[in-house]
């Protein structure tokens, strides 16, 4: 039966490629890429042949058709981004959603996401979060933005430029300079690095003990109180009974 296959790939580390990634590319008929020369090094090192079409941000229109005729017609596609999950952050929900209306077949290959991989070794809380991907670049838009989500008692994910990182984690202390922020860096790379501590701390570290190159991933503690920590508590053991009484 003819599929869409949404592949998740390395972020960094090549190694981090499942068995299951690599068949899937092997087998399908076309691979789906924002990229082509990033994706042709993968496939080059684990030797899959498969052809690569581009599909990103500026051809989705076009095709997005283009691949729901090619499934209609019985092939299989895999779709991949640059690194990491598909569609997070990056090119593929349009998509998803046409083949989804046409009846066709989705199916997820799961695989690396620079965001859950920089939550989980932050140290901050995992229990809830949300990720809000790239923040507006407008100064004022991006305030905005920051206080609205720094009121919230979740961990906030996002994603920022080695050349934006500076001026965000300086808008982000001016909300809260104490708030507790991880910054990951180069994660699964040869110079992953990894730093939670308040913001304005982590400001000073800037430069010499953290080079503002490579890629980046910002966690922001949430604003708990004691209150909202209590209900969050009870949502989760709640959940727990429900999930031992099921
Ligand atoms: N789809 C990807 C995923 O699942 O993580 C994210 C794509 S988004 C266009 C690219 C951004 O993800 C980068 O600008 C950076 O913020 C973050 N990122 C990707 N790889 C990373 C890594 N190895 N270390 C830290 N951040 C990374």
């Amino acid at each position: 039966m003819s599929t869409l296959y949404l592949v998740g790939t390395p972020i960094g580390n090549l190694e981090d490629m499942t068995f299951r990634a690599v068949r899937i590319l092997q087998e399908v008929d076309v691979i789906a890429c924002e990229d082509t020369r990033v994706t042709g090094k993968l496939t080059h090192h684990y030797d899959i042949k498969t052809p690569l079409k581009s599909y990103h941000e500026h051809n989705k229109d076009k095709m997005t058709a283009v691949l729901v005729a090619m499934l209609e017609e019985g092939k299989s596609i895999a779709l991949v981004s640059d690194a990491g999950l598909p569609l997070i952050s990056d090119p593929g929900y349009e998509l998803v959603t046409a083949v989804r209306d046409s009846g066709l077949s989705v199916v997820t290959v799961p695989g690396p996401n620079a965001a859950l991989t920089a939550l989980m070794t932050s140290g901050l809380s995992s229990y809830s979060f949300l990720f809000n991907g790239f923040l507006p670049r407008k100064e004022s838009e991006k305030l905005a933005k920051l206080k609205l989500l720094m009121e919230q008692p979740h961990s906030i994910l996002l994603y920022e430029s080695p050349y934006r990182i500076k001026d965000t984690l300086t808008t982000i202390a001016t909300v809260d300079e104490q708030r507790k922020v991880a910054l990951a860096r180069e994660l699964t790379k040869r110079y992953e690095q990894v730093v939670t501590l308040p913001v304005g701390e982590l400001l000073l570290k800037l430069e010499e003990d953290i080079p503002l190159k490579g890629e980046f991933v910002v966690v922001i503690d949430g604003q708990y109180d004691s209150i909202q920590q209590e209900q969050w508590w009870d949502a989760l053991s709640l959940n727990a009974h429900v999930d031992h009484y099921i």
